[in-house]
């Protein structure tokens, strides 16, 4: 008899990605009111908590002309092993080298004593994970307004050999305007020479593409962001990820096994049901590449709104 499939699934079982970690709860002291480097060169008053991270805590800032920033503070104390430094510097080094519209701006990066501080252009509006929260779901046409920025962004950092691993609703800040601003790179990869592969397991449980999971020999690249860009669309227009269960080795056998379907209770355009379900392609090579996604009747065929009015923070806007 054939022996059961189990133990090969079992060696191919990818250690869990980076969960939030229990042990970092330990708050570190807030930084100055007047944060400044050595030479004085920066100074920044602090105004306000903003919210944190695995890493980072990020406050509100004023420059000294009364800009209002965003301010990244990683504890020195953090950064003590050589792999926390060089993860931190790969995060610097990739975000301040993008400039574009629809992702967080990076100003500058400078040092106390105690902590290293970004500075990086204020999304006040909250992320669309918040916005979720209070709106349950998105009409289709404000989905193709976030979808349509997020694309534009997502092909920008490719052209610029960058792959942001960690595309998530809680990652697409919102400026006063709400205009979509890709943030975070502390997972993101630069992809120095054509061809090269990713190998290592990283990302949210929810967002991973099975390659990162279940291809670790073959790495992955690119195409991982795309797996990401099709759950947050279906995130978007149904309200919940399509992969999700309390347990995130439930979630990965989801992901696995392309395991997902369409509330029937809800009415999801059959534009909608056929992209996303394109982009849940779990063969990375046979996934649309982000012009095909934006060339689908999806985009071509539905309103796409020229902006989206504040109000749509608590409920859904009229586009007819
Ligand atoms: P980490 O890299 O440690 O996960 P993030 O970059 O995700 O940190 O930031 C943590 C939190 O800080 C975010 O969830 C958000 O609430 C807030 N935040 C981060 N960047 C900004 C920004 N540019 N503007 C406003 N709030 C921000």
């Amino acid at each position: 008899q054939a022996a059961p499939s189990k133990p090969q699934e079992k060696a191919k079982q990818p250690a869990s990605p980076p969960l939030p970690r229990q042990n970092a709860k330990i708050t570190p002291p807030s930084p100055p009111k007047v944060i400044s480097d050595k030479s004085g060169r920066f100074q920044l008053s602090r105004v306000g908590f903003l919210g944190e991270g695995g890493f980072a805590r990020v406050y509100e800032v004023k420059d000294p002309r009364g800009a209002r920033l965003a301010c990244k503070v990683v504890t020195k104390e953090s950064l003590k092993t050589k792999k926390a430094k060089t993860k931190l510097y790969a995060e610097i080094k990739i975000h301040r080298s993008l400039e574009h519209p629809n992702i967080v701006g990076f100003q500058e990066c400078f040092e106390d004593n105690e902590n290293v501080y970004m500075t990086l252009e204020l999304c006040p509006s909250g992320s669309l994970m918040d916005m979720l929260r209070r709106r349950r779901r998105f009409t289709e046409p404000e989905a193709r307004f976030f979808m349509v920025q997020l694309i534009g962004a997502c092909h920008y950092m490719h052209t610029h050999q960058v792959i942001h691993r960690d595309l998530k609703l809680g990652n697409l800040f919102l400026d006063a305007n709400m205009n979509v601003k890709v943030g975070d790179f502390g997972l993101a990869a630069l992809i120095e020479n054509p061809g090269e592969r990713k190998k290592t397991i990283c990302g949210t449980p929810n967002y991973i593409a099975p390659e990162v999971l279940f291809d670790t020999a073959n790495g992955h690249s690119f195409e991982v962001d795309t797996w990401s860009i099709g759950v947050i669309l279906y995130t978007l227009v149904i309200g919940r990820p399509p992969f999700q269960t309390s347990e995130v080795k439930a979630i990965y056998k989801r992901i696995r096994d392309n395991d997902y379907a369409f509330p029937s209770d809800r009415s999801i355009s059959s534009n909608a049901q056929h992209l996303i379900s394109q982009i849940l392609t779990p063969d990375p090579q046979m996934r649309p590449i982000l012009h095909d996604i934006v060339d689908h009747p999806f985009f071509t065929d539905g309103i796409v709104p020229a902006y989206i009015p504040t109000s749509a923070h608590d409920a859904p806007p009229d586009f007819r």
